[in-house]
């Protein structure tokens, strides 16, 4: 098939123009930079695929001028689907694939290096030493052991987070609207969102984004939590309400902020901008935080999930091209 490759970045084109010839070379690659949008749809080839990264936005606008272009099927290289207008792209007749896990761990291994950074101030001491300046001031930790870690969503990531918090020492609580046994036996405990917030030293949001999700995070939310709490998300960005962060921060109420997902994200991330201005108040303000941890959106970038990425989306396509459905497509509810 023809595949149109949008938000294309050099890792992009070499996993999977590999796993691609891996697989015998059945696919033709469009690679283009730009990140898709109701104009930038038209360059799309016709009646091909189309495969979009996490800032894609495929909205009702940008599937019509697809649809137009006769194509069938995009696939995500990516497992959040929020960016995709599901109920338009059924509409229209075009279908949906994603790749449902690649490597929960990199995601998960990503969030504990977040957790570790800010509990012993790894980002600034790593800036100071730099400096010659070696006095441990204001470097003052927190051990992780015997503390409580509070995992929202514990699906494939926030599994694998928690299994690796069990090992530091950690008392594990969860909220998720569907609990799964295998953390129950790992001793996770399944409380309601509100006790959760109370009772935990570090909250980490692994739930995806949808209407019911959007802003868990507020400023009632925060108002629950202990004080000196350390906020991680590395999930979705609008999980979050931003402005009500800065303020839970400004008051001492969140301790420690880690993020490698922003609502505002795809105006900045996957982008060099160091010569450029940042216009983003809101970011530019979160970055002037010493207890502020920001990654852009790097949690999933290691080899082993860029191959499985690449060889799903692969899978995906070649499925699709030959018997009509793709491996892991998702449906409007
Ligand atoms: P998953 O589908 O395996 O798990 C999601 C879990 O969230 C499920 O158990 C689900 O029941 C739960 N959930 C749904 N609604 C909830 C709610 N209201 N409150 C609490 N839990 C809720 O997904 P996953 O593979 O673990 O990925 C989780 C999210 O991580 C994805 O949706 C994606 O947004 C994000 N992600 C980020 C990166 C990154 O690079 N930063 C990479 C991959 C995925």
């Amino acid at each position: 098939m023809d595949v149109t490759v949008f938000s294309t970045r050099p890792y992009d084109r070499a996993f999977l123009s590999a796993a691609n010839e891996r697989a015998g070379a059945p696919h033709r690659f469009l690679w283009l930079e730009a990140r898709l949008s109701p104009e930038t749809a038209a360059l799309a080839a016709p009646g091909g695929a189309v495969c979009l990264f996490v800032n894609d936005i495929a909205d009702a606008a940008a599937l019509s001028v697809l649809a137009a272009r006769r194509v069938p099927l995009i696939a995500l290289r990516a497992s959040g689907f929020n960016s995709v207008d599901l109920a338009a792209a059924a509409r229209l007749g075009i279908r949906v694939a994603r790749v449902p896990a690649y490597s929960p761990e990199a995601v998960a291994e990503h969030t504990v290096g977040m957790v570790l950074s800010l509990a012993r101030h790894l980002h600034r001491a790593f800036v100071r030493v730099r400096e010659g300046n070696f006095a441990l001031d204001g470097l003052l930790g927190r051990t992780l052991h015997g503390r409580t870690v509070g995992v929202v969503g514990t699906g494939r990531i926030g599994l694998a987070f928690a299994r690796i918090m069990r090992g530091f020492g950690c008392r594990l609580l969860a909220h998720d609207p569907s609990p799964d046994p295998t953390a129950e036996a790992l001793g996770v405990r399944y409380v309601p969102l509100a006790a959760l917030l109370a009772e935990s030293d570090v909250i980490s949001l692994h739930c995806p984004l949808t209407p019911a999700t959007r802003h868990v995070i507020d400023a009632a939310a925060i108002a629950r939590m202990k004080p000196g709490v350390m906020l991680i998300n590395t999930s979705r960005g609008a999980l979050v309400d931003t402005a009500a962060v800065i303020e839970g921060l400004k008051s001492g109420r969140i301790g420690q902020l880690g993020l490698d997902v922003y609502e505002e994200e795809a105006d900045l991330f996957f982008e060099d901008l160091s010569n450029h201005v940042i216009r983003d108040d809101v970011f530019a303000r979160l970055l002037t935080f010493p207890n502020v941890l920001v990654t852009a959106h790097q949690a999933f970038f290691t080899e082993e999930a860029l191959t499985a990425i690449a060889e799903t989306t692969i899978a995906n396509i070649s499925a699709f091209a030959e018997r009509g459905a793709a491996l892991h497509e998702v449906a409007a509810e």
